[in-house]
């Protein structure tokens, strides 16, 4: 059963697992509020913050 559902809804769900490295969890779970922007902003995100991790350039390209 999830605990203190208001904050979790204000702060979403956590992106990645304790002992499961190299997983990141996208979703409107993750990303308070949804919608379909706001979920693609999150995968754009954890793309930037694995590069950050991984010591590369983020490049991102507009369509
Ligand atoms: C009726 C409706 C209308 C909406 N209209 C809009 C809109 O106009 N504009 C907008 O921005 N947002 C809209 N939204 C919100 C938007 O659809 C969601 O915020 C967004 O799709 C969430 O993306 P997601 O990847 O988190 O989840 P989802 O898009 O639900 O993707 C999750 C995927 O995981 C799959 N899955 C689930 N369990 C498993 C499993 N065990 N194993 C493998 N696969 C699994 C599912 O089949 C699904 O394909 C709408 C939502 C609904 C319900």
């Amino acid at each position: 059963m999830i605990k203190q559902p208001l904050p979790l809804s204000i702060k979403g769900l956590p992106k990645t697992l304790p002992k499961l490295r190299n997983f990141y969890s996208i979703s409107q779970w993750v990303e308070p509020g949804g919608s379909l922007p706001v979920v693609a902003m999150s995968g754009r995100n954890i793309i930037q913050q694995i590069c950050r991790e991984d010591k590369q350039t983020f490049r991102a390209m507009t369509p």
